[in-house]
């Protein structure tokens, strides 16, 4: 379960949007991981409210959210940018940082030279048939490229980027406030520590392109609902020559008519009439894999639960390992009964002296 953005944030509904940030800010100074080094759950704290606050400072986003909650932002089977890790967040909130942490949020401020592209996520639903041998699945998404013209520098071909000269290169500019000097971002370089007087026409100066980036994926079997399959060098472009960020598909497994998945086995329900309850049956029933037999042993009670061994799902980690598959049993007692039925059963009725109503009913 993902918890309730505007819980994780601690503001109402209708908060304003300087309330969420001012509550973002409140968050993320209380779990930063510099305050609470090696504390993971501080860590998961600290990214649940980025993305808390990724989502609700976005008009569109929070439109989206509040109606129709998660599913609205996170685009089943489609594609968000996500944080992985806590540079990330820095990267995408930095100057909410600003003031704070003295630039970058972690004193690790942007200098001229190569950056590593950006972790991005992709949201991929599988089916649970999917699971049990693995699958191949084509993905595509638009992504910024590195531009070929200008080689990702962003000046055009012939020319080069300029040493900033407001900051001398350093991408920041640091000012005295009380007993703390505070480095902010450089405003002319806008912290690259680079100006660039001609840009290259194609990418107007930013160095990136738009293109589709098609991918196959190849899903393990056994994955489960969240696991997160790493493709290095997938994501988005680095700037400047960096190398290129990794892409993380996480798998959402759509949720199955018939089963309900709890680690390595499955469960679901099996309808027997009360005669198959009774006298016993041998009943064919749909698994993951095809059709199997499911024996039914004579005096069978509503709730028994059959197992079929190794028709659950295999284990992400040994492979080898295999689940079990679990019907309960539910029996159907008809509503109305046929003339011999009913004749019949009354004789048995009778022969075992058990009290039942007469056949005109109880009243009759
Ligand atoms: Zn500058
Ligand atoms: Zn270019």
């Amino acid at each position: 379960m993902q918890s309730d953005y505007y819980e994780v944030l601690g503001v109402d509904r209708n908060a304003s949007a300087d309330e969420i940030k001012k509550a973002y800010r409140k968050m993320a100074m209380r779990y930063h991981p510099d305050k609470n080094p090696g504390d993971a759950s501080a860590e998961d704290k600290f990214k649940e409210a980025a993305r808390a606050y990724e989502v609700l400072s976005d008009q569109s986003k929070r439109q989206r959210y509040d109606q129709f909650g998660h599913q609205g932002v996170d685009g089943s089977g489609g594609f968000t940018g996500g944080f992985h890790n806590v540079d990330d967040i820095f990267s995408s909130f930095g100057d909410i940082f600003g003031d704070l942490f003295g630039g970058g949020g972690r004193g690790r401020r942007r200098r001229e030279g190569p950056q590593r592209g950006m972790d991005l996520r992709y949201y991929l639903e599988v089916d649970l048939e999917d699971v049990i041998d693995g699958t191949k699945k084509e993905i595509s998404f638009e992504l910024d490229k590195s531009c070929e013209t200008c080689s990702g520098s962003g000046a055009e071909p012939g020319t080069s980027p300029e040493i900033c000269g407001s900051c001398g290169g350093s991408g920041q500019v640091v000012r005295q406030q009380g007993f703390f000097s505070l480095a902010t971002p450089c405003g002319a370089c806008q912290g690259s520590g680079q100006v660039i007087k001609s840009k290259c026409s194609d990418c107007k100066g930013s160095g990136r392109v738009p293109s589709q980036k098609n991918l196959r994926v190849n899903v393990p079997a056994g994955v489960g609902d969240g696991t997160q399959l790493r493709l290095t060098g997938e994501g988005e472009a680095g700037k400047l020559g960096g190398p290129a960020g990794d892409l993380y598909v996480e798998v959402r497994i759509r949720p199955h008519d018939q089963f309900v998945r709890k680690d390595i086995h499955l469960y679901g329900a099996k309808d027997v009439s009360y005669l198959q309850a009774l006298l016993g049956a041998e009943l064919e029933v749909k698994t993951l894999r095809g059709m199997s037999l499911l024996v039914i042993p004579k005096g069978t009670n509503p709730g028994d639960v059959i197992t079929l061994p190794g028709e659950g799902v295999p284990s992400l980690r040994t492979g080898r390992k295999v689940g079990d598959l679990h019907f309960e049993i539910r029996i159907q007692i008809p509503k109305k009964l046929s003339k011999m039925e009913e004749k019949l059963l009354r004789e048995i009725a009778g022969e075992k002296k058990e009290n039942v109503a007469s056949k005109k009913g109880l009243f009759g």
